[in-house]
């Protein structure tokens, strides 16, 4: 389990966010426009139910958990990839890295998606730009295997390479652009490349690609297997996602009402009724919280 920040609620980051959910990753996703926010626990979820019906899930969520933020300190405040992919604006692109910059650990990687925008630019202000890189998922992103990936003038080989492992074990593979354009596919390639991804998956574990060895323990008494179609799997959880995902400083202990999801400690909770902010997980209003007595 990787902790991912995606920047932008987008068509992109919705997917892009959900791909490495799949994956087992927990993924922290960040838009300042609350409406866009609001609706991503939908668009996720009509996202499953397509992977669902396509035959590339057969369980009913994802294995790494996605997690809606409002703040953008954080949303990167413990990120180890932080991947950009809002809309296509040198100087907004810029402003964010910047920002982003100043906030997350020092040894994060940052990228942007960039279709076309010179991304030495982008990372110019940013306070590591040896850590920065474009890196251009393509869409549908949940079918096509290949990744662009387009080093700035800044980027250091250990950067690529932690980029590399991180695609690779997703089943993912990286392409520099050769040339000027970037690569778009044809409808036919598209298509192409999604039977073969489907082949690829069916040739594995029928878990999506959740390859032998990231498939984690599930918890449950006397459950040997992955639930099928169940409504209440819940992926085990390793240590650090039993963290506050807010101040990861506290353990989870607080459901938040309605709708019962426990992401953050008491204190975070409380911050989140003050500020009238939802359900990191669903976006629902917060009207009560309840805080649970570990054993
Ligand atoms: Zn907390
Ligand atoms: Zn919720």
């Amino acid at each position: 389990m990787v902790k991912i920040a995606v920047l932008g609620c987008g068509l992109m980051g919705i997917k892009i966010a959900g791909e490495l959910a799949y994956h087992g990753h927990r993924v922290k996703i960040y838009d300042h426009n609350i409406n866009s926010l609001n609706s991503t626990y939908e668009r996720i979820e009509e996202d499953k139910k397509a992977l669902r019906e396509g035959g590339l899930m057969t369980h009913k969520n994802f294995v790494g958990q996605i997690l809606c933020m409002s703040r953008l300190e954080e949303t990167v405040n413990d990120a180890e990839f932080i991947l950009e992919a809002v809309i296509d604006d040198m100087e907004v692109k810029k402003a964010l890295f910047e920002k982003v910059a100043q906030c997350c650990p020092p040894e994060a990687i940052i990228t942007t998606n960039s279709l076309r925008l010179d991304v030495s630019a982008i990372a110019e202000k940013s306070r590591k730009p040896s850590r920065t890189m474009g890196l251009r998922f393509l869409y549908p992103v949940y079918y096509i295997p290949e990744v662009e990936i387009t080093p700035n003038k800044y980027t250091s080989a250990v950067a690529i390479e932690k980029v590399r492992v991180l695609l690779e074990q997703m089943g993912k593979t990286l392409f520099f652009r050769s040339g000027d354009e970037p690569l778009i596919l044809t409808e036919e390639q598209r298509e192409e490349r999604k039977k073969a991804r489907f082949d690829q998956i069916k040739n594995t574990s029928g878990l999506g690609l959740m390859l032998q060895g990231m498939i984690p323990a599930l918890h449950h008494k006397g459950n040997v297997q992955p639930v099928q179609d169940d409504e209440d799997y819940v992926p085990s959880m390793n240590d650090s996602e039993r963290d506050c995902a807010i101040c990861m400083d506290h353990k989870r202990d607080s459901l938040l009402c309605p709708c019962h999801h426990m992401v953050t400690c008491n204190d975070c909770a409380k911050l989140l009724l003050n500020r009238r902010d939802g359900c990191p997980i669903c976006r629902k209003e917060i009207a009560e919280i309840i805080k649970v007595y570990h054993s």
